[in-house]
């Protein structure tokens, strides 16, 4: 074999370990190496999910390492591996460090930004490394769908769901709170059912954060159930997971933007689902026989009245001994909740927005108001289960009818 070959192929063994070990820590496992004089100087992994940071790429974190090793911002004489194509920033990076060489395995037609989706390589940029792909492509490549195949089967037993998780600091959640508002401040408020349909392509991996809490939801949901109401559906990331478990369930999901409706269909075009697209609030179906109701990531946007409506409502679409299944963001301090409505109320007189029109504006309610509206809708038994690990504002709240 080719001597270059051989090296290449060695050292990017050593940048597969690491992308192992992202999978051993749940996430996507994505490793790199960076070699220079015949020596390994970095290895770093991807651990975007551990570090809840959207930059922690292993590219950008073997790069940092490696300044550090080299004492300077430059990295000249270096070959970086990496097991899949380097995204658009990450090719930024390895340009700005000017790095002398790129050798990647998988092809990213997603976010490949070295001759998958683009090639920043190809612009007459200062510094322009030498690229060379496909090396153990199908070791690389391997080990992603594993992982992702791995993922889809995982529906979380319900003893094993983890409800450890502590409440945000209220004091540190108010501050967070009001650099959001600081942050947002231009923007004008959007449709609800506009605003969803945009953000239709970038909704899927916009969530992926709450991936354990769709895991818990669907653990959740009560073993003899057949019948199933979704509200808020959006593209289903909940019943990818109930799928799993419950692959026959019948379940009708509610949604405002046909194109997550769409997109839904799309994905389980053997299931059986019926779509209703418009307002929950006007559409819930009182028949009084899903086995469970579940709304995850969607009631944020209410007053205590309107969801107390639909608590009712949702009340009545269940079958006695009904299971309602809330997973949501709550306001940790009575603060957050009155400072978010009456930041709403300022911004539609500003923005002219009608009395009835539907905008997309977060107003947590606190988890108590939030139970207690639950309660008033009649059901018996209604349960705090609490917040998963890492996340200590998005409440997990089990009723029975
Ligand atoms: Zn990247």
């Amino acid at each position: 074999m080719d001597k270059t070959l051989e090296k290449d192929e060695s050292y990017m063994r050593a940048a597969l370990d690491e992308a192992a070990k992202a999978a051993d820590e749940d996430e996507v496992p994505i490793g790199a190496v960076i070699v220079r004089d015949g020596k390994i100087i970095a290895r770093a992994r991807n651990s975007r999910e551990r570090s809840r940071c959207a930059t922690h790429h292993a590219e950008i974190l073997a790069i940092e390492e490696a300044c550090r090793a080299l004492g300077g911002w430059r990295l000249p004489g270096t070959t970086l591996y990496v097991t899949l194509e380097p995204c658009p920033m990450c090719a930024g990076a390895i340009i700005n460090a000017r790095v002398e060489r790129v050798v990647y395995g998988a092809f990213d037609r997603r976010f490949g930004a070295m001759g998958s989706l683009l090639d920043l390589c190809k612009y007459p940029f200062n510094h322009i490394p030498e690229v060379k792909c496909g090396v153990l492509e199908e070791e690389c490549r391997g080990m992603l769908s594993r992982y992702f195949a791995g993922k889809r089967k995982k529906a979380a037993p319900p003893d094993q769901i983890r409800f450890d998780g502590e409440a945000d600091d209220p004091g540190e959640a108010l501050a967070e709170f009001e650099n959001a508002l600081r942050d947002s401040e231009e923007c004008t408020l959007e449709k609800m059912a506009d605003f969803f349909d945009d953000r239709v392509d970038m909704y899927e991996e916009h969530m992926r954060g709450w991936a354990e809490h769709y895991r818990a939801i669907a653990g959740l949901v009560p073993p003899s159930a057949v019948r199933l109401l979704d509200i808020g559906c959006g593209s289903g990331l909940e019943l990818d997971r109930i799928f799993e478990t419950f692959p026959d369930i019948r379940v009708t999901a509610i949604d405002l933007s046909e194109k997550m409706l769409l997109m839904l269909r799309k994905k389980h075009p053997d299931k059986d689902i019926e779509l209703i697209c418009g307002d929950y609030f006007s559409l819930c179906p009182e028949s009084g026989d899903f086995d469970a109701a579940v709304a995850v990531e969607t009631l944020h946007h209410f007053t205590f009245e309107k969801k107390s409506e639909l608590f009712q409502k949702i009340y009545r679409s269940l079958a006695p001994g009904g299971v309602f299944l809330e997973c949501d963001y709550i306001a940790t301090s009575k603060q957050i909740e009155e400072l978010a409505f009456s930041e709403l109320e300022r911004r539609r007189r500003r923005d002219g927005i009608p009395d009835g029109v539907f905008v997309h504006f977060d107003t947590p309610l606190t988890l108590e108001h939030e139970l207690e509206a639950i309660k008033a809708a009649g059901f018996s038994d209604v349960n705090f289960l609490g917040f998963l690990p890492g996340d200590g504002h998005t409440a997990i709240i089990r009723a029975v009818k």
